[in-house]
């Protein structure tokens, strides 16, 4: 968990390969539903494009069917779901069904500025959603993703007044799922302004304890 552009892409995708479970990321699923032709993609794309968050109901389903896919079964990342209280609620109530609970919630935090700074500088493959940053990770090629060869781009939903957007939300309605986690003690908040290195160090000794047990 945490605000748009603290980082949670990259260390979830790091995570994906040093553990070989899936990154489970409720936006990239959307940007992929968005570019179909049906009234249910452009519903989709509308609420993207003000940074608004996709109805509970719409979005609930879609990642739920996902997490009963065969490649879930040993475990999963979720990046971005669950980011309203109905979300966390119903994650829940179905992961318990399955006798696989939520373990841990990661927290990555960080003030506003650093923030909007990393978002600014955010890149991402129009491919395979390999996240780059201009500044702290850039592709080696310019434009061209290292992994896939794919397009380099700056995400549509990235516009300033779309981020300040996508930041108000956050803070109106996920940091609620924070505290839903807190009071559960299955949350730790991570310093996500130390460099993309020491932050995947704290997530491996977090993570890592939990695997070997
Ligand atoms: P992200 O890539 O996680 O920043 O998500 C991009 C956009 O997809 C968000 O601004 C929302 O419009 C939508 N979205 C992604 N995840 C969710 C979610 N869990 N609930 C509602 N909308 C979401």
């Amino acid at each position: 968990m945490g605000p748009p552009g603290v980082g949670k892409g990259t260390q979830g995708q790091r995570l994906s390969a040093a553990y070989d479970v899936p990154v489970i990321a409720s936006g990239d699923m959307f940007r992929r539903v968005r570019v179909e032709e049906s009234p249910r993609a452009r519903e989709i794309q509308a609420y993207m494009d003000r940074g608004d968050m996709v109805p509970d109901e719409m979005t609930i389903e879609m990642v739920l069917d996902r997490l009963k896919k065969p490649d879930a079964r040993g475990g999963f990342i979720l990046d971005g779901f669950p980011r309203t209280i109905a979300q966390a609620v119903a994650l829940d109530a179905d992961l318990a069904n399955q006798e696989r609970p939520i373990e841990h919630v990661v927290l990555l935090q960080a003030p506003a500025d650093v923030i909007l700074a990393r978002l600014a500088g955010r890149r991402v493959c129009d491919s395979c959603s390999k996240v780059y940053n201009v500044d702290s990770n850039p592709a080696r090629v310019d434009g061209v993703c290292d992994v896939c060869g794919g397009n380099v781009i700056q995400r549509t939903d990235e516009a300033p007044e779309v981020q300040r957007r996508r930041l108000e939300v956050y803070e109106e309605q996920t940091a609620a799922v924070a505290s839903y986690y807190r009071s559960s003690g299955r949350l730790t908040v991570v310093d996500a302004t130390l460099a993309l290195d020491a932050v995947q160090a704290e997530l491996h000794q977090l993570l890592g304890a939990a695997v070997a047990r």
